[in-house]
């Protein structure tokens, strides 16, 4: 286990404001369920709390940070749950980007759209069919992927469930795509496979709940064109690919990394932090392994991709009041 996963939780913050402090800008990266609201019976009652929005205000207004939530969930569910001006919103793994300005990008090629959301009717067919006569097995169509939460079911019923439809979505799907429950490894990125019938799928196991997704669509990639999108031409004029993202000299080290003094005056040093609790946030750990920073949100401890871990979802709230903090107070790190 690393250093990291035996700092308290206030300790844990500290480290994170005093790296943030040495950035010009730092990109907050904030998964949803499991992270910023608790988990609900179903998905619909995990609703934003007035103290959460009007920290995620306090934020998107802090000049130096950009917040973006990136979520499993439809574009148009998170829209509709969580809608402040100037956040970036990242809806179905990456499937859609809602910018500030409201316009839209996605990690989907369009002309695959049709071929995914046809796979994906017919997935939905499979799992209302293998869960029929069974209650509380809930059915979220997110147009690119689908999901069954089984939170409210029988655990004998929901095994079978799962395992029926796992094994014929796995053929429908023309798999075998194996169902991850493990850490995902590093993989090239943009792995869509354009080939065939257009796109390749994967089962991906969550908290409660089995996903099926295109390959690709995932929040490693969601995070990796964030990062990209909130490279602001208008701070940072002449830059135009590519960002000068912080190194993360290793925890065990305790050394900090270079920030603003490392960082030439014409690149503002940026610091991407992402917050997530669940087994699809690993990519995104992952993604910011090297030059960025993963806090998994868990009770206990578990292997993970990411840099820290929080206990608890009061103790992410106190992370962002924190960095909001810092950057508001801040002379020397974050741009004024
Ligand atoms: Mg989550």
């Amino acid at each position: 286990m690393m250093r990291s996963s035996e700092l308290l939780d206030i300790e844990v913050i500290q480290d994170i404001c005093k790296k943030a402090n040495q950035a010009d800008i730092v990109f907050l990266l904030l998964d949803y369920d499991g992270t910023l609201v608790p988990f609900a019976p179903t998905p619909a009652e995990a609703r934003p709390d007035a103290q959460l929005l009007s920290l995620l205000k306090r934020l998107i207004d802090t000049p130096g940070i950009r917040v973006a939530i990136v979520s499993g969930r439809s574009p148009e569910d998170l829209r509709g749950l969580i809608s402040i001006p100037g956040l970036y919103l990242v809806g179905g793994h990456g499937s859609e980007i809602i910018m500030p300005d409201g316009k839209t990008r996605s990690l989907i090629d369009k002309t695959h759209i049709p071929h995914i959301r046809r796979k994906i009717q017919e997935v939905k067919e499979l799992a209302v069919t293998a869960a029929s006569g069974k209650e509380g097995f809930i059915f979220e169509d997110k147009g690119s992927s689908f999901a069954i939460h089984y939170r409210l079911a029988d655990p004998g019923h929901a095994r079978e469930v799962i395992r029926d439809f796992t094994e014929k979505a796995e053929k429908l799907l023309a798999g075998p795509h194996p169902v991850k429950g493990d850490l995902p490894q590093a993989r090239e990125p943009h792995q869509v496979d354009g080939r065939a019938h257009g796109v390749a799928f994967e089962l991906l196991k969550g908290k409660k709940l089995l996903e099926v997704r295109p390959v690709g669509v995932n929040k490693g990639e969601a995070v990796r064109k964030l990062i990209e999108l909130m490279g602001d031409p208008g701070i940072d004029p002449g830059e135009t690919a590519g960002v000068d993202l912080i190194e993360i000299a290793g925890n065990d080290t305790g050394r900090l990394p270079h920030g603003r003094a490392g960082a030439s005056k014409a690149r503002p040093s940026r610091l991407p932090i992402y917050v997530g609790d669940d087994t699809t946030d690993e990519d995104a750990f992952l993604a910011l392994k090297s030059n960025g920073i993963g806090v998994l949100v868990s009770e206990d401890a578990r292997p993970t991709n990411a840099h820290y871990r929080l206990r608890s979802l009061d103790s992410v709230r106190e992370l962002i009041g924190a960095l909001a903090s810092v950057a508001a107070g801040s002379t020397a790190g974050f741009l004024g």
